[in-house]
C-alpha cells in the first residue's frame, strides 16, 4: 500500500467521503479513502432525520456504510490522518501522521467541521446528548417538554423564535445580561418565553444527560435538554493549504459540481455548508464522486490521439 497511486485519495472516510467512495467504486476507480474517526456527531446517541437510518447510532450508520463500500475492491480505507498534500505538474503526493505516502491524480476533502466547546464547565459532555444543536436532527425527541436555550443576542432570539415550535416551555438563559433588542424582548415574551440573565457557572449532568443549570450566585434550575450554538472550523487546513478558496463564513468554496477554486480538489460534506445534517452530506459525496469520475474520463480521452 505504502507508495501506491491511485485515481483519486478520499480524505475524511465518515458520511460524505464514504458516499462518494460508493459512486467512485461503482465507477471501477482505484481509490483510497484516509480517516482519522473523528466524525462531528460521535458523541450523539442516536442519530435522526436520515431516511432508512432513523433514530440509528450515528457510528451504526458509518460502520454499515463502509462495508458496502469495501465491497468494491478498487477501494481501500486506512485509519490515518492526513498531515500535507504536495502537488506535482499532473498528480498530488500526500503524506500522512505515520509516515506513508501516496500520490492520486484527483482528491475529495470530506474532512468535515470542528466544533468549538465554550469554557463552561459540563458543556461539552453534555454536547450531542441532552445540549443539541439542531431541532430537524433532535427536536421530535423532547417535543412538548420543558426546553432551555443558552443563546445571547440574535443567536437567542432565532433559537427562541425556531424552538418554541417544539417545545412546551421554553426559558432562554443568556448568561448575563441579554443583548437582544427591545422589540426582540417583546416577541419573544409574546411567545411565552422566560428569560434568565443570571451567570451561569456549570451545567451539572450524569453521563452527559443534564440535571440541573448551576448559577454564579449558587442557585440552580432542573433542566433536561438545552439548545445552543457553538462556533467551529474547518477540521483539516490542508485546503487552505493548497489555496483553496473559502466563503465569508468559513466553508470551502465549490461549485454545482463539488469542485473546489483549485483544479484536480473537491470537497463535499460539512466542510461547504452550513446545512449540516447526514442526508446532504451523503448527497454532496454522491455529487463529488460522479464529477471526478467525469473528469478522469476526460483526461483519459484527452490523452487518446485523435483519428484523422
Ligand atoms: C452533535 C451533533 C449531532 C448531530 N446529529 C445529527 C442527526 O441526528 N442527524 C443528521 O442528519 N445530522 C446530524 N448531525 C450533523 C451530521 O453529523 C453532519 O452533517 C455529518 O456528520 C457531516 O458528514 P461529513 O462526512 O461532512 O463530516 P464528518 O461526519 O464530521 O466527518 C469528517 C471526517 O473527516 C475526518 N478527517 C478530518 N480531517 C482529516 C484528515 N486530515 N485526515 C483524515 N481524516 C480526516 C474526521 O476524522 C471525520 O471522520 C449532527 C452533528 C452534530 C455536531
Amino acid at each position: 500500500m505504502q507508495g501506491d497511486s491511485f485515481e483519486t485519495i478520499i480524505i475524511g472516510g465518515s458520511y460524505a467521503g464514504l458516499s462518494a467512495a460508493l459512486t467512485l467504486g461503482r465507477s471501477l476507480r482505484k481509490v483510497l479513502i484516509l480517516d482519522s474517526g473523528k466524525p462531528c456527531n460521535r458523541q450523539t446517541p442516536l442519530s435522526h432525520n436520515f431516511l432508512t437510518q432513523d433514530g440509528v447510532p450515528p457510528l451504526a450508520i458509518a460502520e454499515k456504510a463502509k462495508a458496502e463500500v469495501l465491497k468494491y475492491d478498487t477501494v481501500s480505507f486506512l485509519r490515518e490522518t492526513a498531515i500535507s498534500v504536495h502537488r506535482t505538474s499532473d498528480a498530488f503526493t500526500i503524506s500522512t501522521a505515520h509516515n506513508a505516502t501516496f500520490t492520486t491524480k484527483k482528491i475529495l476533502f470530506a474532512t468535515g467541521v470542528r466544533d468549538v466547546m465554550p469554557p463552561l464547565e459540563g458543556f461539552s459532555e453534555c454536547w450531542g446528548i441532552s445540549v443539541l444543536h439542531c431541532p430537524y436532527c433532535h427536536g421530535y425527541e423532547v417535543k412538548k417538554q420543558s426546553i432551555g436555550i443558552l443563546a445571547n443576542g440574535n443567536t437567542a432570539y432565532e433559537l427562541c423564535t425556531l424552538i418554541r415550535h417544539w417545545a412546551g416551555t421554553l426559558t432562554l438563559y443568556t448568561n448575563g445580561p441579554a443583548l437582544l433588542s427591545n422589540e426582540q424582548i417583546e416577541l419573544i415574551k409574546t411567545l411565552n418565553v422566560t428569560i434568565v440573565e443570571k451567570e451561569i457557572k456549570a451545567l451539572k449532568h450524569e453521563e452527559g444527560y443534564l440535571k440541573n443549570i448551576i448559577f454564579a450566585d449558587g442557585s440552580a434550575h432542573s433542566v433536561s435538554t438545552i439548545f445552543s450554538r457553538v462556533i467551529h472550523h474547518q477540521h483539516c487546513s490542508l485546503p487552505l493549504d493548497l489555496g483553496c478558496t473559502l466563503d465569508e463564513q468559513g466553508y470551502i468554496e465549490v461549485d454545482a459540481f463539488q469542485k473546489t477554486s483549485v483544479e484536480g480538489i473537491f470537497a463535499a460534506g460539512d466542510n461547504t455548508t452550513p446545512f449540516r445534517t447526514v442526508s446532504l452530506a451523503v448527497s454532496a459525496g454522491t455529487k463529488a464522486g460522479a464529477s471526478i469520475n467525469k473528469e478522469l474520463i476526460s483526461s483519459d480521452l484527452s490523452g487518446l490521439s485523435h483519428p484523422t
